[in-house]
């Protein structure tokens, strides 16, 4: 019997591997950083040779600090980061171009086109998403476009796209499989979410060839085989990393979300069998299920600046040296004295689109302290995320029934508790912070047999800290109202 699982946490910036046994305790960690490459103003890139090294060399060096067998590895399971675009020669295995990241923005010309062809409506539909350039579609045609005659050998079958689950399974089987799960193919703006298969209109409207993508499978299968140290271990788990959080998380029931707060905040509502069509500028987005259902789907909704302002407040307003220092300044004060902090510093996302919004300090009397301003900063992260609730309910006609938490700013108990009582909602901390990694490791155990079921996990999964709400409904109503005044503030300022 198999026991451990190897979970690979592609990221953003780093490529991880975490070894986790049948207990779901992690043996080791092993973590890359790799090069990010801003060729231009807006544009981001990685080198798909680097990010395939490194995430190798993270393999055998939790294998090897570790001291186990390869032999004992039941599985591999991967959660990576989603829509950066990869394409390459099929033969050679050479990419033509460097991965373009989801972050890069140069593909925003491509996106006004199709809105312009009246295709707005048409992806909303099909797709679940807002016609953006950060998802993979127009990444690929602008590959196609610039790279002299890739579209004609696409064509032909010569050069292949991929996410990164799709290009790392791609070098880790040797070129044997070409393939990718549900919830990657729900970010390329290419996939049906309904019929579970690539659209052929927008495959159409940006020229971009069938025969170049990978097969769509689910989220828990045997793809193929890793050879590791001479060991052939089946790959058998892959997700986006925030669909792979949700499975990490639990949340496997319509009602369940987390929320990943990191330097942005990704909050996911499970939304069961039902692809409810956002009215509150959400997007819908395919979950990570098990093998041989239909996948279920999610309501996703993000918070651009999130841990970030209190990074501005650490290095730009030099308030104190360290973010965990935030709460214990925070902590100095029972309230914010009516000050509220706007993080627009880039526009807001859902539920307003703004793009012009900009921060606001607002409040200020004679005697606001640093203390209020700080404190005004990490409630502003838990504000963000209850408009993103409240969004969700209203999209769903339900109820949240709690909030699980994970990334680096969940650590903040002060956050946590102010979340659980401006949302109306419980809010749980798992012990395993590693939501991503256990989420890829608990769909590529669920397919090879180390945990017999979600019930299992469910039993397995242990919580860190519960928060419960504390507040009397007037005050919450009283918050959120300056909240919403605050935020009505912010709105259409940078000049167009
Ligand atoms: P990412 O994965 O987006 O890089 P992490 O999950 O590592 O982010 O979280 C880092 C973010 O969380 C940073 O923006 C940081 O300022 C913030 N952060 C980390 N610890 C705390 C804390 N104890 N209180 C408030 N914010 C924190």
């Amino acid at each position: 019997m198999a026991k451990y699982i190897l979970a690979l946490d592609q990221g953003t910036t780093s490529s991880r591997a975490i070894l986790f046994d049948r207990a779901q305790t992690i043996i080791g960690v092993a973590q890359r950083e790799f090069t990010q490459y801003y060729p231009q103003e807006g544009w981001v890139e990685h080198d798909p040779m680097e990010l395939y090294a490194s995430q190798f060399a993270t393999m055998m060096e939790v294998i090897a600090q570790s001291g186990i067998s390869p032999a004992d590895i039941g599985a591999l399971g991967i959660a990576n980061q989603r829509e950066t675009t990869i394409l390459w020669d099929r033969v050679t295995g050479q990419p033509i171009y460097n991965a373009i990241v989801w972050q890069c923005r140069r593909t925003a010309g491509i996106v006004d086109q199709l809105v312009a062809d009246g295709l707005s409506d048409y992806i909303r539909d099909k797709t679940g998403l807002t016609p953006d350039a950060y998802f993979s579609g127009s990444k690929i045609a602008w590959i196609l476009d610039q790279v002299a005659g890739a579209r004609e050998r696409a064509r032909r079958g010569e050069i292949l796209f991929g996410t990164v689950d799709t290009w790392l399974i791609w070098k880790l089987t040797g070129g044997k499989t070409h393939v990718t799960d549900y919830t990657n193919a729900s970010r390329t703006m290419l996939f049906d979410i309904h019929k579970l298969d690539w659209d052929d209109t927008l495959l159409e409207a940006l020229d971009i060839p069938r025969e170049m993508l990978p097969q769509v499978w689910g989220s828990s299968e045997i793809y193929g085989y890793a050879e590791v140290q001479g060991v052939s271990v089946p790959i058998a788990g892959i997700a986006g990393d925030q669909q792979a959080a949700l499975f990490g998380q639990c949340c496997f029931e319509g009602g369940q979300a987390k929320n990943t707060y990191g330097t942005g905040c990704f909050l996911l509502m499970h939304t069961g069998d039902t692809a409810y069509r956002s009215q509150n500028g959400l997007i819908t987005t395919i979950c990570a299920g098990i093998s041989g259902l239909r996948p279920p789907y999610a309501l996703e909704g993000s918070v651009f600046v999130g841990g970030a302002s209190i990074q501005w407040l650490r290095d730009e307003m030099r308030l104190f040296p360290d973010s965990p220092d935030a709460e214990y300044h925070a902590g100095k004060v029972a309230d914010t004295g009516g000050v509220y902090l706007v993080p627009a510093f880039t526009g807001l996302g859902a539920p307003r689109w703004d793009m012009y919004a900009r921060g606001l300090l607002i409040g200020i009397t004679r005697g606001t302290r640093r203390e209020h301003v700080i404190r005004a900063a990490l409630e502003s992260i838990a504000y963000q995320s209850d408009d993103l609730i409240t969004a969700m309910e209203k999209d769903t006609g339900e109820q949240i029934t709690e909030l699980k938490a994970d990334g680096g700013a969940s650590r903040n108990g002060l956050l946590m508790q102010f979340q659980a009582d401006i949302s109306n909602k419980n809010v749980r901390r798992p012990k395993i912070s590693e939501t991503t990694a256990l989420g890829a490791a608990y769909l590529a155990g669920l397919a090879t047999g180390m945990w017999s079921g979600l019930e299992e996990i469910r039993q397995l999964w242990e919580c860190d800290e519960m928060f419960t709400p504390q507040m009397d409904e007037e005050t919450r109503a009283n918050l959120r109202h300056g909240w919403h005044k605050a935020v009505g503030r912010s709105l259409d300022w940078a000049e167009r």
